[in-house]
Parts: C-alpha cells; sequence; structure tokens
C-alpha cells in the first residue's frame, strides 16, 4: 500500500511555539560548552574506558613498512579496506582499539540497543554479502554481527590490529611515509593513512561536581557493565538490579532505548533528564520472506536513495516514500502538499518555509502522544520537546514512555541547574535532597563536535615541515572534497568534513571509501609517493562550504545545545560544512573529476 501522509494536529499557534522554543533554549544555554563534561585521566574512571568485553591479548611490537594504515574497524574502517581490496590495494592494515571489528557496535551493548533508522539503509553491503537484516531496526547484536561478516569476507581480519591505540602520526618527508606509533610499542611507516574513526567512538561523563567521590557503582552507557547488572548483550536480564536503585543520566538516543530495561528490573529508577527528546512510535516487524523474495538487483541503493530524498533532499515528483517512518514523515507531508498543487516550481526558500510549518505539526503530533501514553500529566509535560525536528536526534521507542508509568521510575527534571546538580558518597542532589542510589549509569554521549585530539584520541598529528593538524584547522577544517588536506600528504580523512552529505550515514563512509581508494591505487599504480592538495584549491574548496556553514548557523542559533551544535559553543556543526547542492551533486562532481584522470588540485611527488 502507498505510504500516505500522516494527519499532524491543525490547531496549533506557531507564533506562539516558536517563542516557546526561544524560551526553552534560553533555558539550556549555561555557557560552559565542552568544559561540562569530565574527562578523566587516571583513576577508575578512566580505566573504565578499556575495553570490559575481551581481554587483551600480549603481541609483539610491529616494525614494518606499510602501504595503508586505517585508523579504525568500525564501519568506516571496515568499508575504506573493503574498497581498498576492491581497487586491488591489499597492503593495508586496519588498526583498531576495540577487540574486534564493530566500532560502535562492538562498544555499545546497553541493553535495547538497536539501529535507529531502518536496517535495510543503514546495514552495508546487505547484496554482496546476502544477509538480510531479521527486522526493520536490527539489535546491535546482528550489527556486530554483519561487520564481523563482512571483515571475514573480504579477508580483513589477516592483519587487523586489535586493542591497538594509534598514539602519533608523524610525517616524514625524507622517506615520504607517516610514522604511526601506537600504545603497543608499534612503529609502522605507512605511506598512507586513513583517518576512520568514525564520529561517535570516544564516550565522554557528564562534569557532575562529586563525580569522583560517589563510592556506588558507575560506568558510562558504552561499557555496560552486566557483571553488575545482570543478564548479557545477547540476553538483557538485568536480574542483579532486582534490589538495587538505579540513576540514569542522560535522555539521548542511548537512553530512551536502556531505560525500558532498567525500569523492568531495578528496584529504583531514576531518570535524570536536562533536555526532554522526541521519541515517536517504532513498529519493529521482522522482515518479510515475500517482500526479500520480490528484491532486485540494486534494491539497496535504490532504497538508500530514496531514505536519503525523504529524510534530506525532499521526494522528487510522484517518488513514494519505501521508509514510510518519522523520519521521512515531514518531507512525505510537504510532497503531498506539492502534489495537490500539480508540483508547482518552488524556490529553495519557499521549500524551507514549507519544511518549517510542517516540522511546527510533527513535533506537536509528537508532544501529544505523549499525553496519550503518560499516566501522570506533570510526568507527561516534563517529556515534551521543545524544538525543531533536526535540532536533537529523533528518536523512536514504544517503550520508553509507558516505563514512566511503573510506580519504580520516577523522572527528575534536572534542567534548572544545567545538569544533575552534584553526587555525594551514596548518591545524587537534587532539588536540594539526596537521593541515595548503589549505581550510576552515564548515558552522557560521545566527543562528537569537541576538539579533534580528544575526538580521534590522538597526541599528536604533524605534517610536513612538522605542522600540526590541530593547530592547522584550529579555526576550521581546510581540505579538497573533505579527505584531503594541504600540509598532510597522503592523509585521507572521512566523516562530516567538508564533503557530501548522505542520510544513511554508514553508505556515505561506504563512498568516501570508494574516492579514498581511488586515489590510493591511482597513486601506487603512477608511482606517486606523496600526494596533497594545491593551496588553490583546497582555498576555492573551502570557499565552496560557506553558504552551508551559514545554513547551520541558523540551526545552531534556533536549537537548545547539545553534540549537534558543540553544545552551543565556538562554531562547529556535527555535519560540519558540506556541498550544499546536495548529495546527488557532489557525488556527481567527483565522478566526473575521477574520469578526468588528472587528479586535478593535486600536488604529486614521485
Ligand atoms: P547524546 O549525546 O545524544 O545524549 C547525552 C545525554 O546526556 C543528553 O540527554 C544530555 O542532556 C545528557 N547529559 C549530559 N550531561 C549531563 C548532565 N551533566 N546532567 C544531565 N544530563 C546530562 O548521547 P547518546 O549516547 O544518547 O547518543 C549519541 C548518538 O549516538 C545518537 O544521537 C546517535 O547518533 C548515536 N546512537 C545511535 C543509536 C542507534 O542507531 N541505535 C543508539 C544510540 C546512540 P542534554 O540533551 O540536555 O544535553
Amino acid at each position: 500500500m502507498k505510504c500516505q501522509p500522516t494527519h499532524t494536529p491543525e490547531d496549533i499557534d506557531i507564533p506562539a511555539l516558536r517563542e516557546k522554543y526561544r524560551v526553552e533554549r534560553e533555558k539550556r544555554l549555561n555557557g560552559e560548552g565542552q568544559k561540562q563534561y569530565f574527562r578523566p585521566r587516571s583513576g577508575a574512571l578512566a580505566e573504565q574506558m578499556g575495553d570490559p568485553y575481551k581481554p587483551v591479548v600480549p603481541r609483539e611490537p610491529l616494525n614494518e613498512d606499510l602501504d595503508v594504515a586505517i585508523l579504525g574497524g568500525g564501519f568506516t574502517g571496515i568499508l575504506s579496506a573493503v574498497q581498498l581490496k576492491k581497487a586491488g590495494v591489499t597492503n593495508f592494515r586496519n588498526i583498531e582499539y576495540a577487540g574486534d571489528f564493530g566500532g560502535v557496535w562492538y562498544w555499545n551493548r546497553y541493553p535495547g540497543i538497536q539501529c535507529d533508522n531502518e536496517s535495510y539503509c543503514y546495514m552495508p553491503l546487505l547484496e554482496e554479502t546476502g544477509f538480510v537484516p531479521s527486522k526493520r531496526f536490527a539489535d546491535g547484536t546482528e550489527i556486530q554481527a554483519h561487520c564481523v561478516r563482512i571483515a571475514k569476507q573480504f579477508g580483513l581480519y589477516d592483519r587487523a590490529l586489535f586493542h591497538t591505540q594509534v598514539r602519533a602520526l608523524r610525517w616524514d618527508d625524507a622517506i615520504q611515509r607517516w610514522h604511526v606509533t601506537t600504545d603497543r610499542g608499534d612503529s609502522i611507516r605507512a605511506r598512507f593513512v586513513v583517518m576512520a574513526g568514525g564520529p561517535l567512538n570516544r564516550p565522554k561523563l557528564p562534569g557532575i561536581p562529586g563525580l569522583q567521590s560517589f563510592r556506588g557503582h558507575v560506568f558510562h552507557s558504552a561499557r555496560w557493565d552486566y557483571d553488575y547488572t545482570g543478564g548479557s548483550w545477547e540476553n538483557p536480564v538485568l536480574d542483579k538490579l532486582a534490589d538495587k536503585r538505579v540513576a540514569i543520566v542522560g535522555t539521548g538516543a542511548t537512553a530512551i532505548q536502556a531505560v525500558p530495561y532498567l525500569g523492568k528490573y531495578a528496584k529504583q529508577l531514576y531518570v535524570l533528564q536536562r533536555t526532554p527528546p522526541s521519541v515517536d512510535a517504532r513498529p519493529n516487524p521482522p522482515t518479510d520472506p515475500e517482500w526479500v523474495k520480490t528484491l532486485q538487483p540494486g534494491w539497496q541503493k535504490q532504497r538508500q536513495e530514496n531514505f536519503h530524498h525523504g529524510a534530506m533532499e525532499g521526494f522528487r515528483p510522484d517518488e513514494p516514500d519505501m521508509i514510510c517512518d518519522f523520519w521521512t514523515e515531514i518531507n512525505r507531508n510537504v510532497a503531498a502538499k506539492l502534489a495537490a498543487q500539480g508540483w508547482p516550481e518552488v524556490t529553495p526558500e519557499a521549500l524551507m518555509g514549507m519544511r518549517e510549518i510542517e516540522d511546527y505539526h510533527v513535533m506537536e503530533r509528537f508532544r501529544r502522544r505523549i499525553d496519550e501514553i503518560v499516566e501522570d500529566k506533570a510526568t507527561a509535560d516534563l517529556l515534551k520537546p521543545w524544538f525543531r525536528f533536526h535540532c536533537k536526534r529523533p528518536l523512536s521507542s514504544d517503550t520508553y514512555y509507558p516505563t514512566f508509568n511503573r510506580p519504580n521510575v520516577k523522572l527528575l527534571d534536572v534542567s534548572a541547574t544545567k545538569g544533575v546538580e552534584a553526587l555525594t558518597a551514596d548518591g545524587f542532589v537534587h532539588d536540594g535532597k539526596e537521593y541515595p542510589i548503589d549505581l550510576l549509569i552515564c548515558a552522557s554521549g560521545f566527543e562528537v563536535t569537541s576538539d579533534l585530539d580528544l575526538r580521534w584520541g590522538i597526541d599528536e598529528i604533524s605534517g610536513r615541515d612538522g605542522a600540526s593538524l590541530y593547530d592547522a584547522w584550529a579555526d576550521g577544517y581546510k581540505t579538497l572534497h573533505g579527505v584531503v588536506g594541504r600540509g598532510f600528504p597522503n592523509q585521507f580523512f572521512t566523516g562530516y568534513i567538508q564533503g557530501g552529505l548522505y542520510a544513511t550515514t554508514v553508505e556515505q563512509f561506504n563512498r568516501q571509501g570508494y574516492h579514498i581508494a581511488y586515489l590510493i591505487s591511482e597513486a601506487l599504480k603512477r608511482g606517486i609517493t606523496a600526494l596533497e592538495p594545491t593551496q588553490e584549491a583546497q582555498d576555492a574548496w573551502v570557499a565552496t562550504m560557506a553558504p552551508s556553514t551559514e545554513f547551520a548557523k541558523y540551526l545552531q542559533s534556533e536549537c537548545p545545545p547539545s553534540y549537534l551544535n558543540n553544545e552551543s559553543g565556538k562554531f562547529r556543526y556535527y555535519l560540519g560544512e558540506f556541498y550544499l547542492a546536495g548529495f546527488t551533486a557532489f557525488e556527481q562532481l567527483l565522478r566526473e573529476w575521477r574520469d578526468s584522470g588528472k587528479l586535478e588540485g593535486l600536488v604529486v611527488r614521485k
């Protein structure tokens, strides 16, 4: 059946909502930015950031020359490696801090972990591996197993270095290679390095006064301690919490998946909320085998394209919405209105205006859904999100809101104190009262828009002439096409750095991997030992990004603080700067650039 537009509440007062959003945002501004988070350098909390899941196996340090060092073994690192193999490059290693492939899907094992946009788009290489996810929003275990599947199929295990943290990258102009040093004593001289760390890999803790004096148990959600809670990644029956008082800090994508399990098993659960998230319904049916039989070659790419239109660029005339969920709702409803008018020509500004109006209606639908589920009115009101759809990651769950109807679950609004007030030896303080707890879970997020050294965990990156990348990029990214930077030969960047922006994150990283593999394989074929952009080409590309920066600033000035906007600190938008003409246009630009074979805008040395 064709996906229909949704019925959203009509009786809303948009100017009043705009004002309410403004007031709620103002309340959240605390001027603290990234300073509000705590990054322990030593002690029990710092040690917890190691790998609790697999023991570190001793090995001899490596001393070798290598064509390519891929820094990371999550989806970005895996797909970069796959693309290199396809391009005929085999002398590479994935270097990964975790004990296996998987990245975020290795580290995050909290109860309830699932993909939060549909797996048929999100999970890469489905056609090449012949795998079909078991349900619409696959479980974390299934996604990590898919990482392993890809790594095995493409032979990535043979040379992968796990439990290895890169400490420094130093370009050596004499040999035109990067010296890669690690915490395992390795000394690797790599011709090329691919920065494939992914955007969400380093946990950060909330800087709650007294955190270190709390004598109970504490862990970050990305280092779940099943020994303490009971249950396992595969079977999260948290039976050891039956006599425990638990508090969870944060109400983001992680918390809303874990809270229903904590509410079910803990004796008492306190959810400490600063900004309420937006949470829609989450039908998650098993994959229909009959549907699978209908899939034709190229289906995944087509579906990702459709998702991209639905979630970002807008549907084309008469294009069906194959995804049909909250991610595509605004554009689906806008498309229905345009269809009713016979698809008139509309300016980008007019289209943005239509989306903004639809946004207010959709967010009101989200809020009214809470009233239908949560019995206590005061709690329901506290749970309502007051911001535009894309200000925080939109979420979905059928079990999050009902958890607040449980007698053992209490929602506490910590927004007045700009976060959890304090911890004591025995519990947390809220509104002047101490609440004794046994366990504190920090679902407080990751280093996403913080400084690059915090995000990557690499102490030193020095390029040509010893220049530090961190200094060179202190006031913003400087690249050509988002993949190469002046002064940093043979270093390739991935992620949200001055490239195209695609709705399916993992596929975006896959396409970046493709472009990087082209550059590396061409360099090896042509005997090029070093390549980097010319100053002119880089400046021109950075200038191309300016309109997207303006666009992002506009979002930043409207949204409450979060990792998306660098906690409203120094301007640094999560999605960086990107090619505002759209991903399709960006892809075409890169295709033509490659097809010309001229490596235009690059200086090469042989
Ligand atoms: P987030 O950064 O989204 O959330 C952190 C939470 O901690 C926020 O609610 C924040 O409040 C709160 N917080 C931080 N400090 C304090 C404090 N001092 N006092 C009170 N509250 C505090 O992290 P998540 O781990 O939830 O998610 C990160 C991202 O990872 C997601 O947006 C998503 O991209 C990805 N992810 C994807 C999943 C999937 O696909 N299934 C699942 C989980 C995560 P405030 O909002 O007020 O800042």
